[in-house]
């Protein structure tokens, strides 16, 4: 089963990394092994765990020794506007008595336990390396706990072995394909009705753009997964357009939606002010394309006309600390180019974006916006960053906090730019938090007072006492 399904992932329709490649290269899916010891970006479950577990209102109950969970919990900033739930952390925590005799009925009680507690609208029941290799059946174990406790009980069967935390995410997305998506009907249904999908409310960026959505009387009836409940998952086959937020970790949901319930979708970002910008216009097109008020187009354009104007003064001030400052950006996917676009719109230079998880149309993307001759950087050792930040090549890093390290070592500012990230960088506000929080971080006197001579050695600026 498992197997048959991350066979249809690699061949999805939609993902154009997957269809550049050859059929036997296809069938062979992602082959690249984590080096232990030096295994960085999760599991597959954990990719699971980071795309479901932002559906608050829900219990994510993990089958498998504790460290599975322990390692994995709230490990990403996945704001929620009510309940609180989804951070509580729920764990079969097998042990050796499990796996001698099987973790089956142990994860039944669980599921009776929680319940009883709980009493949640769901439970998402994630697999893990041990139960799989020992062969619990937790889609029969969910089946039985669905019909005696009249719950939804969801199977997630993505064993850490089964790949990498990208494939977690789409197995997720098969996951509320399955068994989620289209079992319960909206309260009420309008002509503006849109599902996000493949965003996770990382810092509260979901509530920087469904304010602008809500003026302009556009309906997010579900955001797969960021601050969503259950039910609005559950009923979300009834919107009448979609955004992609991340173009690989839910492409399968958004083009299987498409397929199934005929929503059609694009994908966007809300990075920067010209994409949020894009974002919205493409919103209001589909939208008035299935139906909607033919007036939103105009609704939209004022609306952008004024938010445009408001990020642009607020952004003015810093231009003339950031213009002509380079920057080396590090992370991956969407970001690759949504964050450059933003960066130059501040005037800062781009020295250099990676690429690791992006698509083709995403390295097309950074090829429009940077030109032929952009420093695309498919993969960067650690050495060969602190290379290029202790030769000067950037004036400030922006990455994942696993990266922080290395700019510290050099002496050069860090931004946190991936999912640990403390502030919200996304629509117009966030674009305006984004540019004052890289002028903090390159204005911070630290980075020089680091850089100057130590007080014993020549050249010191600082006046000894005595
Ligand atoms: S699922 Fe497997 S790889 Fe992932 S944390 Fe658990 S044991 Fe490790």
């Amino acid at each position: 089963m498992i197997g048959q399904k991350i066979l249809e992932v690699f061949s999805e329709a939609a993902c154009e990394h997957n269809q550049a490649k050859s059929e036997k290269d296809r069938k062979k899916g992602c082959t690249k092994v984590a080096t232990p010891g030096a295994a960085a970006g999760g599991c597959a479950f954990d990719g699971a765990k980071i795309a479901l577990s932002p559906i608050v209102d829900a219990v994510h109950l993990v089958h498998g020794p504790i460290a599975c969970e322990g390692n994995s919990w709230d490990n990403r900033s996945a704001l929620s506007s009510g309940s609180r739930l989804y951070r509580t952390a729920f764990t079969t925590d097998m042990s050796e008595m499990d796996i001698v005799y099987g973790g089956e009925k142990h994860l039944f009680k669980a599921i009776r336990q929680i319940r009883e507690r709980t009493n949640p609208p769901a439970i998402f029941l994630y697999q893990t390396c041990v139960p799989a290799i020992i062969g619990d059946d937790i889609e029969s174990v969910a089946k039985a706990a669905s019909e005696t406790f009249g719950l939804p009980v969801i199977p997630v069967n993505a064993p850490g072995f089964a790949g990498g935390k990208n494939l977690g995410n789409k197995l997720a997305g098969e996951a509320l394909l399955d068994y989620v998506i289209g079992t319960e009907e909206p309260e009420s249904t309008t002509s503006t009705d849109l599902n996000i999908i493949g965003e996770y409310n990382l810092s509260g960026e979901l509530w920087q753009v469904k304010p602008l959505l809500e003026r302009l009387g556009v309906r997010v009836s579900a955001c797969i997964s960021g601050d969503a409940r259950y039910r609005e998952v559950a009923s979300s086959h009834r919107a009448r357009a979609a955004m992609l937020v991340c173009s690989k970790a839910m492409i399968n949901v958004a083009r299987k939606m498409e397929e199934r319930y005929g929503i059609p979708w694009f994908e966007g970002s809300f990075y920067g002010i010209s994409d949020m910008s894009a974002s919205l216009r493409n919103i209001a097109r589909l939208l008035v394309e299935r139906g909607a008020p033919a007036d939103l187009i105009e609704r939209t354009e004022s609306l952008i006309a004024t938010e445009e104007k408001e990020a642009w003064a607020a952004i003015e001030p810093f231009r003339p600390g950031l213009s002509g400052k380079r920057a080396l950006l590090i992370t991956g996917g969407v970001k690759s180019w949504s964050v450059v676009s933003a960066l130059m719109e501040a005037g800062l230079v781009v020295v250099g974006t990676s690429v690791k998880k992006s698509t083709e149309k995403d390295r097309e993307r950074i090829a429009e916006l940077m030109g032929e001759d952009a420093h695309i950087i498919d993969t960067m050792t650690p050495r060969e960053m602190y290379r290029m930040l202790r030769d000067a090549e950037a004036d400030i890093l922006m990455a994942g906090g696993r990266s922080q390290f290395v700019a510290l070592k050099a002496k050069v500012p860090f931004l946190d730019v991936n999912q640990e990230r403390r502030f919200a960088y996304a629509g117009y506000k966030g674009m305006v938090t984004m540019v004052s929080e890289i002028h903090r971080t390159l204005t911070n006197p630290i980075f020089r007072t680091l850089r100057d001579p130590a007080p014993w050695d020549p050249g010191c600026r600082i006046t000894p006492l005595v």
